[in-house]
């Protein structure tokens, strides 16, 4: 039987294969085109100040309506991205995409508060990065102190000297950084120590066992702890419930993120939510 099953197997496989890696290169292509013609989108979520419930911050979130798959998860198209080398553009698209959005708020006279661009490794491992920030910034006569950055622990795996450098520009420059997923990712608090960090996030994955979880409240209360310790402010993401805000609020975190309060939408409809 093995080998009547045998040759139909490998057949099977092997127009699997092709096929996928046919609709992988497919996938890249259109990419690559959504990229170079800005068809990229961007998505906004409020950020919440906890004393007074104003929104503190909008968090940037990259979107792509495939012509013909419809809308894509990032998680989905960043790993195609990844792969295919486009992560430095697809960042770029999305800061040019942000600081066009954020001028034109401005002229029409609904001025948008400090804006969060995640970066990537590929970002944060390229010493022309502060330089695009910067020609971007003047271009659209925009302050980079209108702008946070967020990387995720494992986005500053790289080279030290290239990360530490590239990060201390983007501040130099005036704009924020924040560590995003705080607690899910491969990072020694000695590289966070040498980072100019002024906020961390605290990872969605310990805010959703919120308050009954023993063990989210255990991470939740020491990040906290660490990050009072260090003079650092904290959003909790992933904030679904009243009970979430409560909770963490209680316990000194001051900025909550979450579909609570907004899922990330479209920039019409995050001016309706500033007003
Ligand atoms: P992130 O930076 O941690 O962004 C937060 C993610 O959590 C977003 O997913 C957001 O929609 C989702 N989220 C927010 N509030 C809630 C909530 O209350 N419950 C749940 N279940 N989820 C919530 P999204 O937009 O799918 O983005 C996923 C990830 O993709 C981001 O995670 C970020 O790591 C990455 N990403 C998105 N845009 C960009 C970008 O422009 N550049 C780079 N390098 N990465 C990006
Ligand atoms: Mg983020
Ligand atoms: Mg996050
Ligand atoms: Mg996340």
């Amino acid at each position: 039987t093995a080998k009547a099953i045998g040759p139909a197997n490998f057949a099977l496989f092997n127009h699997d294969h092709q096929s996928s890696a046919r609709s992988r290169f497919r996938l890249e292509s259109a990419l690559r085109t959504a990229i170079e013609s800005n068809q990229l989108d961007v998505f906004y979520q409020p950020i919440i100040d906890g004393s007074d419930h104003h929104i503190d911050t909008i968090e940037a979130l990259v979107r792509w309506n495939h012509p013909e798959n419809g809308w894509m998860s990032p998680i989905e198209f960043l790993d195609v991205a990844r792969s295919a080398g486009l992560m430095y553009g697809l960042g770029a698209a999305v800061l040019r995409r942000v600081c066009e959005d954020w001028r034109r708020c401005q002229d029409e006279g609904t001025p948008l508060p400090v804006v969060s661009v995640n970066l990537s490794a590929e970002q944060v491992l390229a010493p022309r990065l502060p330089e695009l920030v910067q020609a971007l910034c003047s271009e659209y006569a925009m302050p980079p102190q209108a702008l946070q950055f967020e990387v995720t622990e494992d986005a500053i795996q790289g080279d030290m000297d290239t990360v530490q450098s590239v990060l201390q520009a983007l501040v130099d420059l005036g704009a924020r950084l924040a560590i995003d997923d705080f607690g899910t990712g491969y990072s020694s608090l000695s590289r966070l120590k040498s980072l100019p960090v002024t906020r961390i996030k605290i990872d969605r994955s310990f805010v959703s066992g919120l308050p009954y979880d023993p063990d989210d409240r255990a991470i939740a209360l020491s990040i906290l702890g660490l990050a009072r310790g260090l003079g650092l402010t904290v959003v909790a993401e992933g904030v679904e419930l009243q009970e979430h805000e409560t909770w963490l609020h209680e316990r000194g975190c001051n900025y909550f993120q979450g579909y609570f309060y907004s899922r990330p939408v479209p920039l019409e409809d995050c001016l309706k939510l500033l007003q």
